[in-house]
């Protein structure tokens, strides 16, 4: 196992993809089998050391940087132990990166379906934040594609928990073993969602790891549920001169029949402006809408038709392999080069991740338009349109601008939650975005979190910071 003290070594496991700054650590263990992970856990509980678990650092609310203490770092687990093509399952260690992930899987004619939009994240990131990416319209997010984990618990335990093993009862009791893990008492509602630990009657305990932000033990391994290679896709992106028929768009793909997409995606005139300078050909226009389909001559007709009746300033369809890939170059350049900017300016991400039921979301949506009606602050709004999912990014360039921004935050947070929504659909809350999760769950909601915690790592040493605050504990 290598283990890294030199600050040099250690730099690059102090950030990830949020801009935080205040990551500190005394080393950073890599271990390369399951036996050294418990190692690294079962010292690091008797010492009383925090450990952060580290996997690709593509997380964008600051859920990997460690406060002190040790780093686990499982970019050395990156084995893919097995791929049953008649099962549909693959078994694979936490550090398989997506990309390699799903090149394999291509050759297998087989595919992972909820992998976030940034590739050069780990199989561990996935499970470990929930996310969904640029298919999740069609399939949802990473949970239901988890079958089976293996996790190190601070005990010194390797528990192995196969979906429909461990299940609550009644009361809400989770038996495992000699522990009972009472579940929390609120509900985590039936939208994309990635904040806090997940909950509901009856729930399965795996349920409880995905998504639990590396703050109850470390993934060594998983089974992950796939699906046949999906059939040669296109990409249309219209351009529309007025933001007002946005919904009536949405509307009608949603609820015509006639179209299924893969994807479907937003950019607002912001946005576009941020793609500009590497798509010069981007009209003047109000939005975009960025759609991906099964590329038949009858779904592609059906588009043609659909998209013609709002009048698009433009629109762009990919015809043969080059241009697919130029427009998913498309879609994939606006967060990156948002997070450029954001590291370029200096400045601290302030970034809503807001979901909200279906029949909410148009309330919501006006909202947003007010908000970007003020002029006060730039700001991008972009992304999961189809799944009532956006992010609204803002660049605050002073302390009054931020004090505005946050304001603003807080006014749109309180509205979601009001409508039944979600502070984070998918990139969870780390330690950015703790106040809004109190806002969803509540004083209570929160400690029964932290009671889970205390029972799945009675050492206090995961992910610390992570979800609600460490004084909690
Ligand atoms: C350009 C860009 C685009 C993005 N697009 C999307 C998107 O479309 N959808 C989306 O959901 N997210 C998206 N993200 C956010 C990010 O990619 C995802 O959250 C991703 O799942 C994080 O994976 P990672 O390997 O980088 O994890 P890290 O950032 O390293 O860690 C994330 C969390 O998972 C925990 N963790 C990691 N491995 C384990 C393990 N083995 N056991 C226990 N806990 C573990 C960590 O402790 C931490 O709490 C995007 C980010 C960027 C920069």
């Amino acid at each position: 196992m290598i283990v890294k003290r030199e600050k040099s070594q250690i730099l690059n496991y102090l950030e990830d993809s949020s801009n935080l700054t205040s990551g500190e650590a005394d080393l950073v263990y890599v271990p390369e089998t399951e036996d050294e992970v418990k190692g690294v856990v079962r010292d690091c509980a008797d010492k009383g050391i925090p450990l952060t678990v580290s996997a690709g650092g593509t997380g964008t609310v600051g859920a990997r940087i460690p406060l002190g203490g040790a780093v686990l770092s499982v970019e050395r687990l990156k084995g893919i132990f097995s791929i049953d093509k008649k099962r549909k399952r693959a078994t694979l260690q936490p550090g398989v990166v997506i990309d390699d992930f799903l090149r394999t899987l291509e050759n297998e004619a087989l595919f992972y379906p909820p992998f976030p939009t940034e590739r050069s994240a780990f199989i561990g990131g996935n499970i470990g934040t929930n996310a969904s990416g640029e298919y999740s319209y069609r399939f949802g997010p990473t949970r239901a594609y988890v079958h089976r984990i293996k996790v190190a618990l601070s005990t010194g335990e390797i528990l192995d928990i196969e979906r429909g093993r461990y299940l609550a009862d009644k009361e809400g009791h989770i038996k495992v073993g000699d522990r009972v893990v009472k579940i929390p008492s609120y509900k985590s509602p039936s939208i994309k969602n990635a904040a806090g630990y997940f909950s509901k009657p009856g729930m399965d305990l795996i349920d409880l790891f995905i998504g639990s932000e590396g703050t109850l033990g470390v993934i060594t391994e998983a089974e992950v549920t796939l699906i046949p290679a999906l059939p040669p896709r296109f990409i249309i992106v219209i351009f529309l001169p007025q933001e007002s028929r946005i919904l009536d768009f949405l509307r009608e793909v949603k609820w015509s029949g006639e179209v299924h997409p893969f994807s479907l995606e937003y950019f607002d005139r912001d946005s576009l402006e941020f793609l500009r300078k590497d798509f010069p050909r981007i009209p003047d226009c109000e939005s975009a809408m960025y759609i991906e389909d099964e590329e038949r001559e009858e779904v592609v007709d059906s588009w043609i038709e659909l998209v013609e009746k709002y009048n698009p300033i433009d629109t762009w369809i990919s015809v043969d392999k080059k241009s697919y890939e130029t427009l998913v170059e498309f879609r994939h350049k606006l967060p990156e080069n948002i997070n450029e900017y954001f590291r370029k300016i200096n400045s601290h991400k302030v970034a809503l991740d807001i979901a909200v039921p279906e029949a909410q979301f148009p309330e919501l949506f006006q909202l947003y338009q007010e908000v970007k009606a003020t002029g006060r602050v730039s700001n991008v709004l972009f992304g999961h349109i189809g799944e009532n999912h956006l992010h609204f990014n803002f660049f605050p360039q002073d302390e009054d601008e931020r004090r505005w921004v946050m304001e603003t935050y807080e006014q749109v947070v309180r509205k979601a939650v009001g409508a039944g929504g979600t502070v984070s659909a998918e990139h969870g809350i780390g330690k950015l975005k703790h106040k809004y999760l109190e806002m969803m769950y509540g004083r209570e909601g929160i400690a029964e979190m932290a009671r889970i915690k205390r029972e799945i790592d009675p050492f206090c040493i995961f992910g610390l910071n992570n979800i609600f605050p460490e004084n909690l504990l």
